[in-house]
């Protein structure tokens, strides 16, 4: 079941960028559209981005393209006659925030700090970030405040949402595709739905008001829509934990989340109900695969981060504690006769690395044990999991096999 959901996901994955980019290969429609008295929104074919103007210059986001952002930066002159100091990506895809070093000039550029490993990693045409952030960034520009949050991953890694709250306006960049899955998942593997709805949760349960939500492909959504989206995550999200933890198979799941009301906006933008079923299926096969390889996810995104143990600290603190304690009593410290011998080998140029090496072989064993455990706590079946696991925390584990 899981390599058919898997196909399912691959392929859904790499035909939706494709059409997209397809269909942007055209002439291009350029526009500027007054969304809110100082805020605005800047179209380049299929991809929007907003901009705020204050007496002291323009709050930019995604450059879209170098030709996109050369023709903005002449209207931007023309228009307000005043520089773009702020320049900010909604998140590391090559199709919104190439061309920023168009406006490298005058702008600082600012992005989550994701999206600069990405830009820098992968080679996007692109000027690199010059301030990041990890989970928010609040900015004090005067007339201006922008708000910046973290969604965690789902569309991208390095997503955020961008919010003026003198406006009342909230850029999700590519978060939500409106025709489309919602969220949109991307080709992320790893996905932080209880790190979406607590941003999301914050934004619209904690007094912000929004009249506009922008979205970086699509139309703009009145707040109630992004209610309803959020709600139906939440309840898709929180229904399939729960029969997961019934025993229930995939189809059963399917067969027991009907496609809820949240989801009847998107007949308006043209989907079919076949869409939506496919909307709908992706989505809950998405949290599905969440519960079922949250494992290899865990290890993949161990290793993104540099390193296995690093975020298997934060997951499994006390069976860590407990293991490498006891990997201390039984012989992991020096002992006296050993402390005698190090004392020595350095007087006497006697090599050390035996007992290095003895030493780093025990801990990554204790490690490998300790993953080991904390996988199977989880129920985890597949052997591959946990020896991907194994191998992942002993460093020898290349993520492109997971
Ligand atoms: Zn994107």
């Amino acid at each position: 079941m899981l390599h058919r959901v898997a196909a399912v996901l691959l392929a859904l994955t790499l035909c939706a960028p494709i059409a997209v980019h397809a269909q942007a290969q055209k002439a291009p429609v350029r526009e500027i559209t007054q969304i809110k008295d100082n805020v605005y929104r800047f179209r380049n074919n299929f991809h929007f981005s907003v901009f705020a103007v204050t007496p002291a210059g323009i709050i930019a986001t995604d450059p879209i393209n170098a030709d996109a952002a050369k023709w903005l930066k002449a209207e931007l002159a023309a228009r307000f006659n005043v520089p773009v100091r702020f320049l900010v990506y909604s998140h590391d895809h090559a199709d919104h925030i190439s061309g920023g070093e168009v406006f490298a000039d005058t702008a600082t550029i600012i992005a989550h700090e994701k999206a600069k490993r990405a830009i820098i990693g992968e080679k996007r045409p692109t000027a690199v970030p010059q301030l990041t952030f990890s989970d928010r960034l609040r900015l004090d520009l005067g007339d201006l405040t922008l708000e910046m949050y973290y969604l965690g991953r789902g569309h991208s890694e390095s997503d955020i949402a961008v919010l003026i709250p003198e406006e009342k306006v909230l850029l999700m960049g590519c978060f939500f595709l409106e025709q489309g899955p919602l969220p949109f998942f991307g080709a992320q593997p790893v996905l932080d739905p209880d790190r979406w709805l607590e941003v999301l949760g914050s934004l619209l349960d904690g007094g912000v008001e929004i009249d506009h939500v922008v979205l970086g492909q699509h139309t703009v959504w009145p707040r109630e829509r992004l209610v309803a989206v959020r709600d139906y995550i939440a309840l898709l999200w929180s229904e399939v934990r729960k029969l997961d933890s019934e025993g229930v198979d995939f189809e059963t799941t399917m067969a027991r989340l009907p496609i809820p009301a949240q989801l009847d906006f998107i007949r308006e933008g043209g989907a079919s109900e076949d869409d939506i079923a496919r909307f709908h299926r992706f989505e809950v096969t998405a949290m599905w695969r969440q519960l079922k390889e949250s494992a290899a996810a865990m290890v993949e995104q161990a290793i993104g981060e540099g390193g296995a143990a690093f975020a298997l600290l934060g997951k499994s603190m006390p069976l860590i504690i407990v293991v490498m304690t006891a990997t201390l009593l039984v012989g992991g410290a020096p002992s006296q006769e050993e402390r005698r011998q190090i004392a020595e080998s350095l007087r006497s140029q006697v090599p050390l690395w035996p007992w290095l090496v003895g030493h780093a072989l025990m801990y990554l064993v204790a490690l490998g044990i300790t993953v080991f455990v904390f996988n199977a706590k989880r129920g985890l079946s597949h052997p591959w999991l946990w020896i991907a696991a194994w191998a992942g925390s002993a460093g020898a584990f290349d993520k492109n096999h997971l």
